[in-house]
C-alpha cells in the first residue's frame, strides 16, 4: 500500500512498490523508534496510566529523559497517530481513525497517511509535529511525508489558514532540534500534483510485464523490497566476484576510494541481511562450517555485580576504605532527569562546575 512514509523512496524508485515487500521488525533501531513514538502518543493522547509505566523496561531511561514540554503540544487535545485516507484523483482526504497501527481500511484509489501528532492552534490553523528518532531527513519544507500530512489535514479539516509543520529530531540527551516550516494554501495544489505523479509512476511500474525498473541510492536502506530487488541481487553476485581480487590494496586507490566506500556500504547491508537469514537457520539447527566448527544457538550468561550489595559486603569484611575503592558510584544524565525532572539541568551545571563531568574527545572518520 502506498503511504506517506514511503513517498520519498517511491519518488526515486517507484519500481520498489512493484516488488514483494518484507517488513523488518527485528531491527533494534526501528524498535526504539516505535517505543518512543508509542510513549509520545500515550503522553499527549491523554491515556489514564502514567505513560512511562507503559514503556518496556529497557527503554525507560531513554523515554524518561525526553523533554516533553519542549514539544509544546497540549497534553490532552493533541491528535496522535491519526490515519488519513487520501484520493490523489479527487484530492479528497478523510480521517480513518487514531492509533490504528497503520491497519487502514482503504477503498480503491485511496492511499494512506499517518500524522504523528498535530493540534488545532486556533480556528482554521493546525500545527503538525513529525517526530524523528534517527537520521536527518532533509529540509522540512521538501519532506514528502510532512507535505502529504499537511495536505491530508488541510483537506480533512477544511482549513483556510497556512498549515504550520515541523520535524522534531530527538537528541540522545532527550532534548529536541526542530526544523519548522509552513505550507500555505497556495502550496497545497503543488503537493497534490507531486503525489499524483508518484502514484502514477508506481502504477506504471506495477503494470510492467517484466521486472520493474529500480533506482539505487541511500533510500535503499529501509526498503522492504531489498531482498527481492534485482539491482541488489546483481550487487551480491558482483560482491562475490570482487572479493576474489588478489589483495586489498587492489581495491583501495585514493581516486576510487569514495566510490568503493559507497559500494562497501551496500555490501554491508546485503551481508547483514544474509547473516540474519543464516542465524535464523542456525537457531533451528546447527550449521557445520568449513573450519570444522558449527554455527549454533548457545546460551550465554553475563554476570554483573550489584553495586549496593557489593558495597555492604565489602564494608563489613574489609572496611570502608577498601569498599569505596572497589565500588565506584556512577550516574547518568537520564538518571538525574528521572529523579530531578526540570531541576536536572541546573544540577548538571553544578556538577560540571565541581569538575564532575568528564569529557573525552575522540577522532573518528565519519560522513558529514
Ligand atoms: S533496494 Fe532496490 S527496489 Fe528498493 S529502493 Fe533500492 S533499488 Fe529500489
Amino acid at each position: 500500500m502506498i503511504s506517506a512514509s514511503k513517498l520519498y523512496r517511491l519518488s526515486i524508485c517507484p519500481g520498489s512498490e512493484a516488488l514483494p515487500q518484507v517488513t523488518r521488525e527485528d531491527d533494534p533501531v526501528s524498535r526504539e523508534g516505535t517505543v518512543i513514538h508509542e510513549y509520545l502518543a500515550n503522553a499527549f493522547g491523554g491515556v489514564e496510566t502514567e505513560p512511562l509505566a507503559l514503556v518496556p523496561f529497557d527503554y525507560r531511561d531513554r523515554c524518561a529523559a525526553i523533554d516533553l514540554d519542549a514539544l509544546d503540544l497540549p497534553y490532552k487535545n493533541t491528535f496522535v497517530e491519526t490515519a488519513f485516507a487520501y484520493r490523489p484523483d479527487t484530492e479528497q482526504s478523510r480521517i480513518v481513525g487514531n492509533r490504528i497501527l497503520r491497519k487502514y481500511k482503504l477503498t480503491p484509489g485511496e492511499i494512506g497517511c499517518t500524522a504523528d501528532m498535530y493540534h488545532i492552534v486556533k480556528p482554521q490553523q493546525v500545527r503538525i509535529v513529525e517526530v524523528k528518532t534517527g537520521q536527518n531527513v532533509g529540509p522540512a519544507y521538501d519532506n514528502l511525508q510532512l507535505r502529504m500530512q499537511a495536505l491530508c489535514i488541510a483537506k480533512a479539516h477544511q482549513l483556510t489558514e497556512p498549515v504550520r509543520a515541523e520535524i522534531a529530531y530527538l537528541q540522545s540527551d532527550g532534548s529536541w532540534e526542530f526544523d519548522k516550516t509552513e505550507f500555505t494554501q497556495a502550496a497545497l495544489p503543488e503537493i497534490a500534483d507531486q503525489i499524483r505523479e508518484i502514484v502514477a509512476a508506481v502504477h506504471l511500474e506495477q503494470t510492467r510485464p517484466l521486472s520493474p525498473n529500480v533506482v539505487e541510492g541511500s533510500h535503499c536502506k529501509y526498503c522492504p523490497a531489498f531482498a527481492h530487488c534485482p539491482a541488489k541481487r546483481s550487487l551480491a553476485v558482483a560482491m562475490a566476484t570482487e572479493l576474489a581480487l588478489p589483495t586489498i590494496t587492489d581495491l583501495v586507490r585514493r581516486e576510487d576510494a569514495g566510490r568503493i566506500y559507497e559500494r562497501l556500504k551496500s555490501y554491508d547491508e546485503i551481508a547483514e541481511r544474509v547473516k540474519k537469514v543464516i542465524y535464523e537457520m542456525a537457531r533451528e539447527e546447527a550449521i557445520p562450517l568449513p573450519s570444522g566448527k558449527s554455527l549454533m544457538e548457545v546460551a550465554q550468561t553475563r554476570e554483573t555485580v550489584d553495586g549496593a550489595i557489593a558495597l555492604e559486603v565489602l564494608q563489613t569484611k574489609y572496611g570502608s576504605a577498601v569498599a569505596c575503592k572497589a565500588v565506584q558510584p556512577t550516574t547518568s544524565k537520564a538518571a538525574l532527569d528521572r529523579v530531578l525532572g526540570k531541576e536536572s539541568k541546573s544540577a548538571l551545571a553544578l556538577i560540571d562546575a565541581a569538575g564532575g563531568i568528564n569529557r573525552k574527545t575522540y577522532l573518528m572518520v565519519k560522513e558529514r
